[in-house]
């Protein structure tokens, strides 16, 4: 009977020690990330690293998902083709004001951040969960790196460019994409900051890289020649008399070539309250394996996307920029990329008369495809 009973005993305490210590390797890691994301270009940019922490068994990430970008097609779709780590906290902000979103965002992430006290907050390019998650986790005392750092535009009249300032400021460690951006920072006066800056390539060229390898069927229903075509910028979309002009100028452009345009929310709902028709062909907006096989199978660009941009260059097509501005000057400097004057120019007619196939799609300006190793380096060096 003491045998069975000291048997029992030793075969609870063996138990308890077992799960004792997968409690600690779980918890008790070497570092603990939390990934703040929101929007639909921060979940292509987070791919790729979480892909490459889930590498590193003694780095623990924690992903909030903001539910700034909520639509099955603009959000679920990106974060189940590209195998995204579930979210571990989904906190359903959206369809509020610019200064409504960013407090209710930072309200929720610092309970987390509190909860989690994770060794550094991650966040990712200009949003408002990306200045949200930096404020909180700089209060908090928490180190914050920022992907996607110094990048500018130079024009303060974009949400973005706001918050991709700001972030910067406060944050440890800055990402930079390009020789560009790093030299953006230099000229603020960042070296003389407490933070540190590195050029780790473009994480964006790296996802391009890996999910170009997928099965990528081009869609139905698709004319053969095709000019990919997005507009969802505030800029564009929220004054009438620009988003009418754009319009007018793709369905011009549509009689030479077809047009498809995956269509953001935004801009139908600014398509409709303006009760503007079009001729181009609008599709629904696609998973990113489908966009990828979208811009390869077509003949150019026009967008006024920030990573639309350089996914062209990625794939070699020129690209018609509907903006007065861009962060990525590189792509102007090589002449693949040219910024079109909604208000002043004749849209069509810029976009007719400069097509060409005498560009040059080789310079390595975003790195060699491995900034998430680079990131990672980086953090556990720090
Ligand atoms: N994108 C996508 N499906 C679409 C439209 C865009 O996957 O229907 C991708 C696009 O290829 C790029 C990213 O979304 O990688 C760009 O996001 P968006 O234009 O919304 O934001 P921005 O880059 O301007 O911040």
């Amino acid at each position: 009977y003491t045998c069975v009973v000291y048997n029992c005993y030793f075969f609870y305490l063996y138990n308890s020690f077992i799960d004792e210590l997968e409690r600690v390797q779980k918890t008790n890691c070497f570092m603990k990330i939390l990934t703040i994301i929101g929007a639909r270009p921060q979940f292509i940019k987070a791919a790729s690293l979480s892909r490459e922490i889930a590498k590193h068994p003694y780095i623990n990430e924690i992903i909030v998902h903001t539910g700034q970008h909520f639509d099955a097609n603009m959000s679920d779709i990106f974060i189940s083709e590209m195998q995204i780590p579930k979210p571990h906290y989904n906190l359903a902000i959206n369809k509020l004001t610019h200064g409504a979103m960013t407090g209710r965002m930072m309200e929720e992430i610092e309970k987390i951040v509190i909860i989690e006290k994770p060794d550094w907050v991650l966040i990712y390019g200009d949003t408002n969960s990306t200045l949200a998650g930096a404020l909180v986790a700089k209060k908090l005392h928490i180190k914050v790196a920022h992907v996607e750092a110094g990048l500018r535009s130079y024009n303060m009249g974009m949400p973005e460019e706001i918050n991709r300032i700001l972030t910067d400021r406060i944050s440890n460690v800055l990402f930079c994409p390009t020789i560009q951006s790093t030299k953006n920072l230099e000229k603020e006066g960042f070296n003389n900051f407490d933070c540190k800056i590195e050029n780790v390539g473009d994480i964006m060229f790296e996802s391009a890289l890996f999910y170009n390898d997928f099965n990528t069927t081009k869609s139905k229903d698709l004319p053969t020649n095709y000019i990919l075509t997005t507009v969802h910028r505030p800029e564009n979309t929220d004054d009438p008399i620009r988003l009418k002009k754009i319009f007018n100028a793709l369905d011009t452009i549509n009689e030479k070539t077809s047009i498809v345009l995956p269509l953001h929310p935004r801009t139908k709902k600014a398509l409709e309250v303006n009760h503007i028709k079009t001729n181009i062909q609008l599709i629904d907006p696609v998973g990113y394996i489908e966009m990828i096989s979208l811009i390869k199978n077509s003949s150019i660009v026009i967008t006024d996307s920030g990573g639309l941009q350089k996914e062209a260059y990625f794939l070699k097509k020129q690209c018609f920029t509907l903006r007065d501005q861009t962060e990525w000057l590189e792509l102007i400097n090589s002449g693949c990329n040219q910024l079109i004057d909604v208000v002043n120019d004749d849209i069509a007619s810029v976009v007719l008369k400069n097509i060409t196939s005498d560009l040059d799609f080789s310079y390595p300006f975003y790195g060699d495809g491995s900034t998430s190793t680079k990131i990672i380096q980086a953090l556990v060096n720090y």
